[in-house]
């Protein structure tokens, strides 16, 4: 079965060229997959905006109607976040389009699937956009698989470099979404501490990774094999998304993890293998940050040949030289605190 793909020309529409989020990222993606004769052999998606039902299970009605507000002109949430005039329409794309890939998915049209799609989404909480995002792609696509598809149990992974604080908020108090991420600590937005594992039904439903900065291939893959394999399994998930960041390579610009796009490859890999184990593959990968363009489009492709079954690694940055800090002892604390001995 095939590999959907979601990528659309009018994401470019939302851009500013002084912004590290800005439209070059999607152009790097479509080219290296381009060069890498791998676009041919993913199946793309029509795309459509998402509904207002699929929004407002996660976003309230007051962010709605001030984002539909400032459409027609450019503008700032926040510090960070810009808005330009038809943004709004095009992060509602972003989403939809996560959605088709979910549809794709769920129906056993394709195996599985990679949404290239930007505004990214994980900083997105229910009542505002913050870090580059407007609405929480990831957070609409897991309701919407709950809600359509009656999926009862759906994992997010978030690897990116950031705390994906929209996402924890969306499910911080609900046991149907188990959340975990991996980010650098302290960085951006502040949030994702050990202790903050959920609340009320929720308990337990969240987990945080908070890394020094410098872990890399080494440190990561300990923690995908203690940590997040150990949770899956426990959570026995109906799907799998993906918050795939690339910043936490050695390269990125943002932040100071040392992440290779061999290591990138192989937590890919791992939660290919672990939705195979778990769901029968189902799973879906969606682009958040990365904003070293040539670190981003070698390791979409990655992903790419991942999912189609290649058995091939692009890596032409290399490794970062240096020790990593040794993460032992808060593996096993978290491994304690979150019972997965
Ligand atoms: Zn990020």
């Amino acid at each position: 079965m095939p590999t959907a793909f979601v990528c659309d020309p009018r994401f470019a529409s939302h851009t500013r060229p002084d912004h590290p989020e800005n439209a070059a990222r999607l152009a790097a993606v479509e080219q290296h997959l381009e060069q890498a004769n791998l676009t041919d052999q993913l199946v793309k998606l029509e795309i459509a905006p998402a509904t207002d039902e699929d929004v407002l299970a996660v976003h309230s009605p007051a962010y709605l109607a001030q984002l539909d507000a400032m459409t027609g002109r450019s503008g700032l949430l926040g510090l960070d976040t810009y808005l330009a005039p038809r943004s709004y329409k095009i992060a509602r794309l972003a989403a939809g389009g996560v959605l088709r890939a979910v549809d794709a998915v769920m129906c056993g049209d394709a195996d599985n699937a990679l949404a290239a799609i930007r505004p990214p989404g994980h900083h997105a909480t229910p009542f505002n956009g913050m870090g580059f995002c407007l609405l929480n792609n990831v957070a609409v696509a897991a309701r919407y698989a709950q809600r359509v598809y009656g999926v009862e149990r759906v994992l997010i992974v978030d690897y990116d470099v950031h705390h994906g604080n929209g996402t924890q908020d969306v499910f911080y108090t609900e046991p149907t979404v188990l959340y975990i991420s991996t980010h650098q600590w302290p960085l951006y937005p502040g949030t994702g501490a050990v202790q903050d594992t959920g609340s009320g039904p929720g308990a337990g439903y969240t987990i945080n990774v908070p890394l020094p900065p410098g872990v890399g291939d080494k440190g990561y893959a300990g923690v995908f094999e203690q940590l997040v394999w150990p949770a899956a399994q426990r959570f026995d998930p109906g799907l799998v998304l993906v918050s795939a960041g690339f910043d936490a390579h050695w390269a990125d610009p943002l932040a100071h993890m040392r992440l290779s796009l061999a290591g990138y490859d192989h937590l890919t890999r791992e939660l290919l293998a672990l939705a195979s184990a778990l769901c029968e593959g189902r799973i879906v990968f969606v682009l958040e940050g990365g904003y070293n363009l040539q670190v981003l489009g070698h390791a979409w492709a990655n992903v790419a040949r991942s999912l189609l079954g290649i058995d091939r690694v692009s890596d032409p940055l290399g490794s970062k030289n240096g020790e990593e800090p040794a993460i032992d002892q808060l593996v096993v604390s978290l491994k304690r605190l979150h019972k997965l001995d």
